[in-house]
């Protein structure tokens, strides 16, 4: 039986992971298929990383990695189908096998909602992505499209606003779902256009995108599209053991502490402000914290 279990190899569960070891503690991780370390692989480039020059952000997630290997974490390949709780946790995989652990950090992360019309697997990178806090500044002086209408896209659109020679913001209903001072503040900004009852059809480009078709028949010329239209947290295996807020996010501090004993939640999965490689990496030193801190005086063997 190992002491901890790590569900996700992406900046959360990995550093938890490396924290666990360093304190000493027998800690596995698993990972559903390594297709790099996780949602940051997605990342052209990773400009607010502290301590490193702009790098991709598949490079980024290979250091983590290499520096959890170097000090011998096991990374198991395997998807995780189920997870029960008896006194320990135990985790059911795909292959047939089970972890057994005392304890549990769960940090399968969240992924963006999908728009689902043509083109966005095509320019995701090239053009198009799911995150302005991220890619954003590659788009300096450039025109720029942001599609939402919840606190994202209008904190995207802020963000981008003092980058980007022009940003549309293109929502399908009449009214913002998201903070009304914040819609009021963008409203003011010259470079700002709303485009309000409107979704878009179609993203078009030739090696990069260059345009975006609307279902008004009309067409708008950017190259950048920045899609905030919410995200869907990985936490349906522990939906018994948790309590989880009206998108699904796992409710938790930024201790990782959940309602199941034993069960500490890291990184996109549970209810935070921000979504970030350096806010992912911290939940899972707190998380780790938190989880040795239940195996020196809550223990239960
Ligand atoms: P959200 O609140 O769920 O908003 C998603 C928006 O995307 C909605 O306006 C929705 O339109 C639209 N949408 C959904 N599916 C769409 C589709 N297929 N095509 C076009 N539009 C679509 O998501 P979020 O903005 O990411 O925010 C998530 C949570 O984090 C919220 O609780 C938010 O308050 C919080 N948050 C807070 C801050 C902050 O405090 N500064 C910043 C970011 C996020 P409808 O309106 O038509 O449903």
């Amino acid at each position: 039986m190992y002491e901890a279990v790590v569900i996700g190899s992406g900046p959360a569960g990995l550093n938890a992971a490396l924290y666990l070891k360093r304190a000493g503690k027998n800690v596995i991780v698993i990972e559903k298929e390594y297709e790099g370390t996780g949602q940051i692989v997605q990342s052209i480039c990773v400009e607010n990383y502290l301590g490193f020059q702009p790098l991709s952000g598949e490079e980024l997630g290979e250091r983590f990695r290499r520096h959890v290997l170097s000090e011998y974490v096991p990374i198991l390949e395997d998807e995780v189908t189920e997870i029960i709780h008896k006194d320990t946790w135990h985790v059911i995989l795909l292959s047939g096998k089970t972890v057994e652990a005392e304890t549990l950090i769960y940090a399968a992360g969240a992924s963006p909602r999908k728009l689902g019309i043509s083109g966005e697997e095509t320019y995701q990178g090239k053009g198009m992505s799911y995150c302005a806090y991220c890619d954003g500044s590659l788009y300096k002086g450039k025109d720029t499209a942001v599609i939402g209408g919840g606190d994202t896209a209008l904190d995207d659109a802020m963000y981008l606003s003092e980058l980007c020679r022009k940003v549309y913001l293109i929502h399908r209903r009449a009214e913002f779902k998201g903070n009304e001072a914040a819609v009021e503040i963008l409203k003011k900004k010259e470079n700002v256009e709303f485009i309000l009852e409107t979704s878009v059809r179609e993203i078009k480009g030739q090696k990069r995108l260059e345009e975006i078709l609307l279902d008004n028949g009309k067409k708008i010329s950017v190259t950048g599209l920045f899609v905030a239209i919410g995200s869907l947290p990985a936490a349906d295996l522990i939906e018994k053991y948790v309590q989880r807020d009206e998108n699904g996010y796992v409710i938790a501090g930024e201790d990782g502490l959940t309602s199941s004993s034993g069960l500490f939640v890291a990184g996109d999965v549970r209810t935070k402000k921000l979504r970030q490689v350096i806010t992912a990496v911290s939940d899972g030193a707190n998380a780790a914290a938190s989880a040795i801190h239940y195996l020196k005086f809550c223990r239960k063997r």
